[in-house]
C-alpha cells in the first residue's frame, strides 16, 4: 500500500480533536462514498484511504502510536492492524448513523424488554495485562409480578397507530433510507390501552444484582465478553446474557498497541555514547539493557515475549523500548572543560574557527 499521511487524507492539522476527526470522515466517507459515485474507480480508492485514515485517527491508541512512531509502529504489531481489506463497511457505517437492525443471537423476547444486558467495566492497564477480580453490580429486568409483565392494566392491547402494527418506520436522511424500530411500541406494534399501575406501563421490576468476575488477562478496549444467564429474566423464567464491555484506562509510561507494548526510556547522552548498561522499566518489573556505543536517539530496542499475553493464542507481545536522548541544559566550569578537552580529541576545533577545507568547498558552491 502506499505510504498515505493519515492526517492529509482526512484534511485535518495535527492537532485536531475527537470530534474534529469524526467530522472530518464523516463529511468525507459521505462525499466519496461508493453509492454516490457508482463505478467511479477514484472515488472508490479515496474512500478506502478515508477508512483507513480514521481507523487510525479515530482510535486515540492508534493515533498515539502513529503520531510517535508512523505507520510502521501500527503495522509492526502483532496485535494486528487491519487493513482495508478486513473491515466491513455496514459496521462503520451504522456505527455512525444507527441504521439497520443487529441480529441477535436469541430469538425476539416476548416481552417488554430486551433479555440480553450490557455494562461497561473500566479495568486499570496492569490488571488488564495480568488479569483480576472484579465486582460486578447492575440491575436486570424482572417482569412485574402485578400485571404479569404486561404492563397492561387489564391485560388487553391495541395496534399501534405510529407504526400501524409494523413495528418498524423507515426515516430518510439525505440520500439513505433508515429503518428504525418504532418508539412508540418498541417494535411491538402493539400499546397498551390501560397502564398497569404498579410499573406504569412498562411491564417490568428492576433488581440490583452482583457477582464476581474474573477479567482474564490480555483483555484490551473494545473486547466485549459474554456471560451466560446473567441478563435479564423473561416471562417464562429464562435469563438472558450479559455482555460486559471492556475499557482499559491508559497508563502514563506503558502505551499499548495490540499485544505489542511501547515505552519511551530516557537516556543520558554520555551513556549514549558509551553504550552503557541501564536499568529499564518492564511490565513484570526492572531490566537491564544494553545500549552499544553511539546508541541514537529514537533507536528502538525489542525484547521478545515481554508484552502482553494474548488473550486467545496465548502468545506473548513485545515489548519495544524506544530511546530519547537527554541532553544536559546547564555545565559548571569543570564539565565544559572536560567537553572541550573530549572535542579535542575528535579532532574538532572550537572558537568559530571555520575548518580551511570546509570554507573552500563553500566558496566553490558560487563559481
Ligand atoms: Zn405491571
Ligand atoms: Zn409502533
Amino acid at each position: 500500500m502506499v505510504d498515505i499521511d493519515y492526517y492529509e487524507v482526512l484534511e485535518i492539522s495535527r492537532d485536531a480533536d475527537n470530534e474534529t476527526v469524526k467530522k472530518a470522515f464523516r463529511r468525507l466517507a459521505l462525499k466519496y462514498h461508493p453509492d454516490r459515485n457508482q463505478g467511479d474507480k477514484e472515488a472508490e480508492h479515496k474512500f478506502k484511504e478515508i477508512n483507513e485514515a480514521y481507523q487510525c485517527l479515530g482510535n486515540e491508541e492508534k493515533r498515539e502510536i502513529y503520531d510517535r512512531y508512523g505507520k510502521a509502529g501500527l503495522n509492526g504489531s502483532s496485535g494486528g492492524f487491519g487493513g482495508f481489506e478486513d473491515f466491513d463497511l455496514g459496521d462503520i457505517f451504522s456505527s455512525f448513523f444507527g441504521g439497520g437492525f443487529q441480529e441477535s443471537r436469541k430469538p425476539k423476547s416476548v416481552d417488554n424488554y430486551p433479555l440480553d444486558v450490557e455494562i461497561s467495566l473500566r479495568v486499570d492497564f496492569k490488571d488488564a495485562v495480568f488479569g483480576v477480580q472484579k465486582e460486578l453490580k447492575y440491575k436486570i429486568k424482572t417482569p412485574c409480578k402485578t400485571c404479569n409483565g404486561s404492563g397492561s392494566k387489564d391485560g388487553k392491547k391495541t395496534t399501534c397507530p405510529h407504526c400501524g402494527g409494523r413495528g418498524k418506520i423507515s426515516e430518510r436522511r439525505g440520500f439513505m433510507n433508515y429503518i428504525q424500530t418504532c418508539p412508540y411500541c418498541k417494535g411491538s406494534g402493539q400499546i397498551i390501552k390501560e397502564k398497569c399501575e404498579k410499573c406504569h406501563g412498562l411491564g417490568y421490576d428492576e433488581e440490583e444484582i452482583s457477582f464476581k468476575f474474573d477479567v482474564p488477562k490480555g483483555v484490551d478496549t473494545g473486547l466485549k465478553i459474554r456471560i451466560a444467564d446473567k441478563g435479564n429474566l423473561s416471562k417464562t423464567g429464562e435469563y438472558g446474557d450479559l455482555y460486559v464491555n471492556i475499557i482499559v484506562k491508559e497508563d502514563d509510561k506503558f502505551i499499548r498497541n495490540g499485544d505489542d507494548v511501547y515505552v519511551e526510556i530516557p537516556v543520558f547522552i554520555t551513556q549514549a555514547m558509551l553504550g552503557e548498561c541501564i536499568l529499564i522499566p518492564t511490565l513484570r518489573g526492572e531490566k537491564e539493557l544494553r545500549l552499544h556505543v553511539g546508541t541514537k536517539d529514537k533507536e528502538q530496542f525489542v525484547l521478545e515475549k515481554e508484552g502482553i499475553e494474548n488473550i486467545r493464542t496465548k502468545e506473548m507481545g513485545r515489548l519495544i523500548l524506544q530511546v530519547s536522548i537527554k541532553m544536559p541544559k546547564k555545565l559548571d566550569e569543570q564539565q565544559e572543560k572536560l567537553l572541550k578537552e573530549l572535542q579535542d580529541s575528535f579532532g574538532i576545533k572550537s572558537n568559530c574557527v571555520i575548518e580551511e577545507n570546509l570554507f573552500d568547498k563553500i566558496k566553490g558552491w558560487f563559481k
